[in-house]
């Protein structure tokens, strides 16, 4: 029978939410985890993980979820499937409504709902997910290795993805849509200085070409209107994610949308709620950080737990 009284309740199955229900379960808590629609986290939607330790051949991002999912299930954690609707902070126990009308009350909440990356709307973008389209250049920019690529973005990530690739690949093109880039002044420099970065200014990608690959991008020259090409293996977006925070309207967020975290670990602006993971990082956005902000949470929640008597 379904607990519809946590005292640990973790919103989200990504590298962040299963961490935090292995160290809230093993805490002898008995977590209660809701997977959310995308059960396991965008690792699910990759091939090869390779820089997450442990694993000196690498493993594929679904069998990766399927073990810390295991691993959390052997411990004790209670896996709900379903989404999270709304939500009530305003006294505890706190309360969730999943999509199907039901309810849980829980003591404490992790929130570990990860953050979505922005795309540009193209229909080439879903056809060459996993074979050149990407949102994350340090987890994939190895696979672009002497490579030619083009970096989507104007702003101070799309700059930083662009130095980072142009680490590894051969030759890098940014592709922004105005005459001048958004990034910092001390970005514009540094990209001044790489020799294999190309910007393309007033640009704006039309469409993806390749034989089950990215080979190329086409673009439209704004100012004259004509179409150019070219030639690449990896088209990475760097044009901003959308933590997912519909459902915790009563959680303060920062600028960008990011659930605030601080003071005490992983806090938020309500005692007793945590956040965890992509979902109050605007920097990292990696598994790996995810899941020791994770463990962060679970520790925070715990020591809740302990100073309000559970
Ligand atoms: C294509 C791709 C490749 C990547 N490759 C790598 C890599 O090689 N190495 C690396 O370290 N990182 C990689 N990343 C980044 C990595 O996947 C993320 O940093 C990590 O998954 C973040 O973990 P998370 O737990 O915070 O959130 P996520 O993995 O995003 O999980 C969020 C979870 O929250 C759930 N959820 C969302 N909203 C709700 C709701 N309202 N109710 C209930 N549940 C909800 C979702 O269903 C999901 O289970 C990659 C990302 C992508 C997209």
């Amino acid at each position: 029978m379904t607990n519809t009284n946590a005292q640990i309740l973790i919103v989200g199955s990504g590298p962040a939410g299963y961490t935090a229900a292995i160290y809230a379960a093993r805490a002898g808590r008995r977590p209660v985890l809701i997977d959310g629609l995308l059960q396991g986290g965008q690792l699910t939607q990759t091939t090869e993980i390779e820089n997450f330790p442990g694993f000196p051949n690498g493993r594929m991002g679904f069998e990766l979820m399927q073990d810390m999912r295991d691993q959390a299930l052997r411990l004790g954690t209670e896996m709900l499937s379903g989404e999270v609707v709304s939500s009530d902070l305003s006294s505890r126990p706190f309360r969730v409504t999943l999509d199907d009308g039901s309810e849980i009350r829980a003591e404490s909440l992790i929130v570990a709902t990860g953050a979505s990356a922005k795309y540009l709307g193209l229909a080439d973008e879903q056809k060459y997910a996993g074979a050149g389209v990407s949102a994350c250049a340090t987890c994939d920019g190895f696979f672009f290795r002497g490579k030619d690529v083009a970096v989507v973005g104007g702003g101070d990530t799309a700059a930083e993805e662009a130095l980072y690739l142009a680490g590894l690949a051969r030759k890098v093109y940014m592709i922004a849509r105005r005459d001048v880039l958004r990034a910092s002044q001390v970005m514009r420099d540094r990209l001044a200085a790489a020799p294999n970065v190309e910007i393309l200014y007033g640009r704006e990608t039309v469409g993806l070409v390749g034989d089950g690959k990215v080979e190329g991008a086409v673009l439209r020259n704004k100012a004259t209107g004509g179409m150019e090409n070219i030639s690449i293996s990896g088209f990475f977006l760097a044009i901003g994610h959308t933590p997912n925070t519909l459902a915790f309207p009563q959680l303060e967020t920062d600028e960008q949308g990011y659930i605030r975290v601080g003071g005490r670990g992983q806090q938020t602006n309500i005692d007793g709620v945590f956040a965890a993971g992509d979902v109050c990082d605007p920097t990292y956005r990696q598994a790996v950080t995810a899941a020791a902000s994770g463990c962060r949470a679970a520790l925070d929640a715990e020591r809740f737990l302990l100073a309000n008597g559970f």
